[in-house]
């Protein structure tokens, strides 16, 4: 297919190149052009021919043949392999690029730049072993930090999709001072390892890597429900409450992630009256619907559904939302039922319909960064590939 801003690129910097040879020519006095230049004249007009019979894979063919490698025109070239692979046509550029690589003029600044263009080229056709080895040899190799950081970043790319977690982080730690955005995934490489060895009864290896996770990323939620995970398996629960009463003060959004474990540890405990005050607690930071519906529940059994309709419809009245108006209804029919009403109101249930069919297929969880919705929560987005950017949505239709 047609590309203009290819050609339109490649038809410039043939002529530039052209217009070049000829000029540095003049320059050195010498009465007889380049000897290239006879060359980039007729395969300039070739490769316009081509255009002008509409067969432009043949006119970028002859372009590229026409472009001859310079110290001048080096990023031009660079340019022309992006643009390939970014069309989708990553074969061509590592055409490009390797014969780049083969030419002697290149420094080794130069060298480095095409061996990360060319890692990039094998990225995007799915060899991964030899983007790898090329990586590699960039990063062992340049004096430069920058070049050194592109490297490690799409090399602990590559390693992420192979769920080498080890190797990410033995690769990242070094450069976390320069990269401190870093310290965020590399928490939560910690946390699936601490994942692997939870599932291979190592729980103290797992408790040393987790306290990891939290030294490279205070903020890591995932890191203290896995701690506190960890208690409730041992039989300290109080420990795990301890834990999962930092989450709120990491991030407010991810009350509702832990809240199922919170009420596993009050129940575990036998403090039910615990538990409701440390519903309270939550409220007063923020009133989401499944706090409400949590305490709504506690009260209940405390005290009755005529007391869990107050505490509910008094907390909604700050903090409206679908979820909660669908659990009041609930309260409201059984309500009606314990009053010696034979049949559910028509109109509660017509009001239930509603919030089913709204609530229902509804996303629970969004990605801050892309914006990626789903019903579970992934530590790490599908769609972004960012981690702990995924949380509980708040709002009328959500928490
Ligand atoms: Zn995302």
């Amino acid at each position: 297919m047609m590309d203009a801003v290819l050609l339109g690129v490649l038809l410039a910097a043939v002529a530039i190149g052209y217009g070049l040879g000829y000029r540095q020519a003049k320059q050195r006095a010498n009465p007889t052009p380049p000897a290239s230049s006879p060359t980039l004249s007729r395969d300039y007009f070739v490769g316009l021919n081509y255009l002008l019979n509409e067969q432009p894979d043949e006119a970028i063919q002859t372009f590229i043949q026409a472009l001859e490698v310079n110290s001048e025109n080096i990023d031009t070239h660079i340019a022309l392999g992006k643009l390939f692979r970014t069309r989708g046509e990553a074969d061509k550029a590592v055409g490009i690029h390797q014969n780049l690589l083969a030419r002697p003029a290149l420094t080794a600044l130069q060298n480095e730049q095409v061996q990360l263009e060319l890692a990039r080229d094998f990225i995007s056709l799915g060899v991964h072993d030899r983007a790898q080895r090329l990586l590699r040899t960039v990063i062992d190799q340049t004096q430069q930090d920058n070049h050194r950081i592109t490297a490690k970043r799409l090399l602990v790319d590559l390693l992420e999709r192979e769920k080498a977690w080890q190797e990410a982080l033995d690769t990242t730690l070094p450069m976390l001072k320069l990269q401190p955005k870093m310290r965020t995934p590399a928490a939560h490489w910690l946390c699936e390892i601490a994942q692997e060895e939870i599932g291979q009864a190592s729980r103290a290896l797992a408790k040393r890597h987790l306290k990891k996770a939290l030294q490279l990323d205070d903020q890591c939620v995932r890191a203290n429900l896995l701690l506190a995970e960890l208690e409730m398996d041992n039989g300290h629960y109080r420990q795990a409450i301890v834990r999962l009463n930092a989450i709120p003060h990491q991030s407010i959004a991810h009350i509702p992630t832990m809240l199922p474990a919170l009420k596993r540890a009050y129940w575990r405990s036998d403090d039910t009256t615990g538990f409701e005050q440390h519903l309270l607690a939550l409220l007063d930071l923020a009133p989401l619907t499944s706090v409400i519906i949590s305490l709504s529940e506690v009260v209940h059994q405390r005290a009755g559904v005529e007391r869990a309709i107050e505490v509910t419809g008094e907390h909604l009245q700050h903090a409206p939302s679908l979820g909660g108006l669908d659990h009041l209804i609930d309260l409201y029919t059984e309500s009606q039922q314990l009053s010696g009403r034979e049949h559910p109101d028509s109109r509660l249930l017509l009001l239930k319909h509603h919030t089913q069919a709204l609530l229902k297929n509804r996303p629970r969880h969004r990605c801050q960064h892309c914006g990626f919705s789903a019903e579970t929560l992934h530590w790490q987005c599908p769609s972004c590939r960012r981690w702990g950017t995924i949380e509980p949505i708040i709002g009328v239709e959500g928490e």
